[in-house]
């Protein structure tokens, strides 16, 4: 019978402290339950032992009947003598100590070679529910384990279960934290979050996409650096009026504006952020959600010089004939027959450019809603053109000249014949439009029998167009920031609509163009399909 002497007793608090500290001070579930194995042993006078736990201890399923053990930490025992103990681990632990499990302890021993005659052993319960069970074996036969025995293991079974407990706590833990990195590294919108210095801590991949920044370079910067939004001043706002600074703090603040990505990308960011805060109030981080929201915006700013260029240019020729109109409704209006006849053909052309305006507008509104229809036939180009130029020379007094410049072997083309008269009526009086010092305007065309196409073009001395404007002055209502465009009327809807209607044809439309020197818009368009000329036998 084994005396509990008082220094035992104090050995034995101080090795359960040792333990619980090793508990809290590490996560690592297997060296914290070899110490409790080790010294559970020596308590108990034993010469091994072995914790075993439920194979599926550390996931989540509970699963019925209990699954197998696994051995997680050992004292006293060879990593080549384990196999051997899997018959002792199936024993249910209540058999343990009966004829039995004698006999299973008899195996291991002549199997391993081991000194083991008794086995005292204990489950471990995390909230009640067994995980697993601690062994200890002794090599004496004639002092079997006691009651006070069994109670100190006990107390190492319990310490063990706490450590089972924690690890799981952890997995659980880091499982979830791994759901999250996955989600927000996923997120369609970007996701950063900072810490109370305002630097990134977490950067996902739509982040990288938005800002060209890549992770390993933006984490650790401060957040205004990465994502330092305009105003309209051109300001970093994040410099200049940080959000999250505001006092009193702003609820969800959100900070709009257009951003240079690294890689010159100007993009329209819209950010929103939800703080963290002390119970103090101070702030402690943030995690900021990031959308790219220029198509948005680009779609706003059309709209609203939508508005403005619809009424200007749909006001101008209305205010026009109204003033002419209430002019000849004067009774003490005196007009001489040329005054009336020069008065009623502004009138009539101004009708004709609301006319036009408004055609201008549903086509584009049309071309929005369901693409363009084509009434495609055979015509020749050269006609067409000389007939649109007529009808400008007459009214440009001078102060140009035309050349037409179709070469003779230009087939005829398979084209809408009204829509590209708008096409060559939009370039002609463009090229009117932004030559304020007149001059020549050529216009002309070849084929290219190789791809099936006619080319055609349309070349002023005009003001000329920068490059970096090339490509814009296609777009829906854009005109060049110029002198120009206070002194010409346009809604910057032409060259929109033409390439729609070129591109309907499949053909392609572009401008070559010098500032000072002049344009040439050139486009393509299908030639007609040759004819087959049969011969009679
Ligand atoms: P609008 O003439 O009504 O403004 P367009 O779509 O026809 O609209 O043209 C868009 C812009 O492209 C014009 O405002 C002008 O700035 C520029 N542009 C077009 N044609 C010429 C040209 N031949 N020479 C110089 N600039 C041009």
């Amino acid at each position: 019978m084994a005396m509990e002497l008082p220094d035992q007793r104090l050995r034995q608090r101080e090795y359960l402290l040792k333990i619980s500290r090793a508990i809290t001070a590490q996560l690592d579930l297997t060296s914290v339950l070899d110490l409790v194995i080790t010294v559970a042993v020596e308590m108990l006078a034993g010469n091994a032992g072995l914790i075993a736990l439920s194979e599926d201890e550390l996931g989540t399923e509970p699963s019925m009947p209990p699954p197998p053990q696994q051995i997680y930490a050992t004292a006293g025992i060879p990593a080549a003598a384990l196999p051997a103990f899997r018959h002792l681990l199936a024993l249910p632990i209540e058999t343990l100590g009966k004829p039995n499990a004698s006999a299973v302890l008899r195996e291991i021993a002549s199997e391993t070679g081991l000194p083991l005659r008794q086995v005292i052993a204990l489950p471990l319960t995390v909230a009640a529910a067994p995980v697993g069970t601690i062994y200890v074996f002794r090599a004496a036969l004639n002092v079997s384990f006691n009651v006070d025995e069994a109670r100190l293991l006990q107390a190492f079974a319990d310490q063990a279960a706490i450590a089972v407990s924690n690890a799981r706590l952890y997995q659980s833990v880091l499982r979830e934290k791994q759901r999250l990195d996955a989600m927000i590294e996923q997120s369609a919108d970007g996701v950063m979050i900072i810490d109370a210095r305002w630097r990134i801590t977490t950067f996902n991949k739509a982040m990288e996409q938005l800002t060209g920044w890549n992770r390993t370079e933006a984490i650790g910067r401060p957040c205004a650096e990465i994502l330092g939004v305009r105003d309209t001043q051109g300001d970093n706002i994040c410099l200049v009026d940080c959000p999250l600074q505001r006092r009193p703090p702003l609820n969800n603040p959100i900070v709009e504006g257009w951003l240079t990505s690294r890689d010159g990308r100007e993009r329209y960011i819209q950010s929103r952020y939800a703080a963290q805060r002390s119970s103090t109030g101070a702030f402690l981080g943030a995690i900021a959600n990031v959308r790219d929201i220029t198509d948005q915006k680009r779609e706003e700013q059309l709209q609203s010089t939508f508005i403005s260029v619809i009424s200007h240019e749909l006001k101008t020729p209305v205010s026009i004939i109204k003033g002419y109109a209430s002019t000849f409704q004067r009774e003490d209006g005196a007009w001489t027959a040329d005054a009336m006849q020069e008065g009623f053909r502004v009138i009539e052309a101004e009708a004709d450019r609301l006319a036009r305006q408004i055609q201008d507008l549903l086509d584009v509104s049309r071309l929005q809603a369901s693409g363009m229809r084509l009434e495609l036939s055979d015509w020749a180009l050269p006609e067409l053109a000389a007939s649109v130029v007529q009808a400008f020379a007459a009214q440009t007094h001078d102060r140009f000249t035309f050349e037409l410049r179709f070469t003779d072997d230009l087939p005829p083309v398979h084209a809408d014949y009204e829509r590209i008269r708008m096409v060559l009526t939009n370039l002609i009086s463009n090229a009117i439009k932004y030559s304020p010092h007149g001059g020549r305007i050529r216009i002309g065309g070849h084929p290219m029998p190789e791809l099936d196409q006619a080319v055609v073009y349309v070349a002023d001395q005009g003001a000329g167009i920068p490059s970096e404007e090339q490509e814009r002055i296609f777009e829906r209502f854009y005109r060049i920031d110029n002198r120009l465009r206070r002194t010409t009327q346009g809604a910057g809807l032409g060259l929109y609509l033409s390439r729609a209607i070129i591109e309907a044809h499949g053909g392609t439309i572009y401008v070559e163009s010098q500032v000072g020197r002049g344009s040439r818009f050139i486009f393509t368009l299908p030639l007609a399909r040759r004819q087959i000329t049969g011969e009679t036998v």
